[in-house]
C-alpha cells in the first residue's frame, strides 16, 4: 500500500484529496494544526484503518516514523481574510513549512508536490496567464504576506530539485470552489451563497469589473492528482479558464437562488488583482487535463452544500 503524507488535511482542499487517495487505495496521514481548517471536513475518514491524523504546525519540525512515497503540501491559509488576519504564520508555512516538507521528502526519499497559486501572479500584466509569465506581485502589499510565501515556496521546491535531486511537482491553483468551504472564510463563493441564504444584499468589492475563473472542486482534484503521477517538474497552472467578471458573478448566484437580494458595493481591498484568467495550453499537453464540470452545474451542487447547513453555522458572518 502505497502511503501519502497531506498537510492542511482539514480543509477545504486538503479533505477532498484524502478522500480522493483514499478512493484510490493510499494509506492517507493528514496533518493540520487546524488554525483555518476544520475537523468535522474529515470526520468520516477516522473509523478507517488506512487513515491517521496528526495534530500539528508543519512550520516547526515535522516528523514521521515508516517509509512515505508522497508528500503533498497543501497547508496554508488561503483566503484573503485569513491571511491578512494571521500574516506571520502565512509567512511561515510557506516558508518553513516547505522547508521542512522538502526535508521530510529527502529524508523519505518521497515525491512531493507543494500547492502554490494563481496568486503568484499578482495582479497580472499579461493575460490569460500562463507558467513563463513572472508577475507583478507587490512584496510589501498586504496581500505580499501569501504571494511572496508562496513564491518562496516555488523557489526552495526547484531548489532542492535542481541541487539534490529531488522528485518535485509544483501546482498553480485557481481559485477552487466546493462543499467544506468555510461559510465565514470571505472567500467570494461561500460570501455570496451565506448572503444569499440568510437574506441580505450581496457585497461586490469595488465597482465588479475585476475577474476570476473558477473551478469545481473535482476538476482541481483531478488535475492534482494527474500532475502528482507524472514526471513533470516545471509549474502547471490548474483551473478552469471560463472568466467572469464578480458583478456577474453575483448576479448568477441571486438568480441562481431564486432570491431577490440587491447587489450593494463596497471598497476594493488593496492590491485586489484586477484580472484572472489561466491558460491552461501546459496542462493540456503534459497531463491530458482539462476542466468538465461548468460553472452553472458546479454552482448548484455547492448551492445544495450551503443549503443543508444548519442555521447556527448560517449564522457566522463573513466580515
Ligand atoms: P483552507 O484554509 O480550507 O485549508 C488550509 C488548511 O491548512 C487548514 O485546514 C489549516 O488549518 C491548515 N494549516 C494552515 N497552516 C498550517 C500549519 N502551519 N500547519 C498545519 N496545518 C496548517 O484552504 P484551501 O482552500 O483548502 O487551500 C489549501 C491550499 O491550496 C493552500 O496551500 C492554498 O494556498 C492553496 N490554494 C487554494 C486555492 C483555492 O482556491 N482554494 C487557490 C490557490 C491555492
Ligand atoms: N469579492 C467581492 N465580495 C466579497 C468577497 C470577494 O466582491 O464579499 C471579490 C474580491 O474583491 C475579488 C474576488 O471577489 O475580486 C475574488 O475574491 P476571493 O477572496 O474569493 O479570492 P481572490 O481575491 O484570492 O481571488
Amino acid at each position: 500500500m502505497k502511503k501519502i503524507l497531506i498537510t492542511g488535511a482539514a480543509g477545504f482542499l486538503g479533505s477532498h484529496l484524502c478522500d480522493r487517495f483514499i478512493a484510490e487505495g493510499y494509506y492517507v496521514i493528514g496533518m493540520d494544526n487546524l488554525i483555518t481548517g476544520d475537523l468535522r471536513n474529515i470526520e468520516h475518514l477516522f473509523p478507517l484503518a488506512s487513515f491517521e491524523f496528526h495534530h500539528h504546525d508543519v512550520s516547526t519540525f515535522v516528523h514521521l516514523p515508516g517509509t512515505l512515497d508522497y508528500i503533498l503540501h497543501f497547508a496554508s491559509p488561503a483566503s484573503p481574510i485569513d491571511y491578512l488576519k494571521i500574516p506571520i504564520e502565512t509567512l511561515k508555512v510557506g516558508s518553513l513549512g516547505t522547508l521542512n516538507l522538502l526535508g521530510l521528502a529527502m529524508d523519505k526519499k518521497a515525491t512531493i508536490l507543494v500547492a502554490s497559486t494563481s496568486e503568484v501572479y499578482g495582479d497580472p500584466l499579461v493575460h490569460p496567464q500562463n507558467e513563463e509569465y513572472y508577475g507583478n506581485v507587490s512584496p510589501v502589499g498586504p496581500r505580499g504576506v501569501y504571494d511572496e510565501a508562496k513564491r518562496f515556496m516555488e523557489a526552495i521546491t526547484m531548489a532542492y530539485h535542481r541541487h539534490h535531486g529531488l522528485d518535485t511537482r509544483i501546482v498553480r491553483i485557481f481559485n477552487t470552489y466546493g462543499s467544506r468551504m468555510r461559510l465565514n472564510d470571505g472567500r467570494v463563493v461561500p460570501a455570496f451563497m451565506g448572503q444569499a441564504l440568510r437574506g441580505e444584499d450581496l457585497t461586490v468589492f469595488g465597482d465588479g469589473s475585476q475577474t476570476r475563473s473558477f473551478t469545481y472542486i473535482d476538476d482541481q482534484v483531478e488535475g492534482i492528482y494527474r500532475l502528482l503521477m507524472s514526471d513533470y517538474v516545471e509549474p502547471v497552472n490548474i483551473g478552469n479558464p471560463d472568466e467572469t467578471t464578480i458583478k456577474e458573478f453575483a448576479e448568477e448566484i441571486i438568480k441562481l437562488t431564486g432570491t431577490d437580494q440587491k447587489i450593494i458595493y463596497r471598497p476594493l481591498p488593496k492590491d485586489d488583482p484586477l484580472q484572472r484568467q489561466p491558460d491552461i495550453t501546459r496542462a493540456k499537453k503534459v497531463l491530458g487535463w482539462e476542466p468538465k464540470v461548468k460553472r452553472a452545474e458546479g454552482l448548484k451542487k455547492v448551492y445544495g452544500y450551503f443549503k443543508s447547513l444548519s442555521p447556527e453555522e448560517l449564522q457566522k458572518k463573513e466580515h
